[in-house]
């Protein structure tokens, strides 16, 4: 299970999360402001407001996606 830290758009508190591998995760809860922070743009908060984007680690490891 890849990690990306998140940095919030609102208070910029950063937070550690697990990048789920089956599905994009749309939003996520700040610790720091206690707000629900939705994704606006790409496809997920990691791509959105994290350190790396969802698919970074997967294309590093060729992993198949069976659909
Ligand atoms: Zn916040
Ligand atoms: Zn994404």
């Amino acid at each position: 299970m890849a990690e990306g830290i998140i940095t919030c758009p609102k208070c910029g508190h950063k937070q550690g999360a697990e990048i789920p591998e089956a599905v994009c995760q749309f939003s996520y809860l700040c610790f720091g402001c206690k707000e629900t922070i939705l994704s606006e743009t790409k496809c997920c908060v990691f791509c959105d407001y994290g350190d790396r984007s969802c698919h970074t680690e997967k294309k590093e490891t060729e992993v198949t996606i069976v659909e």
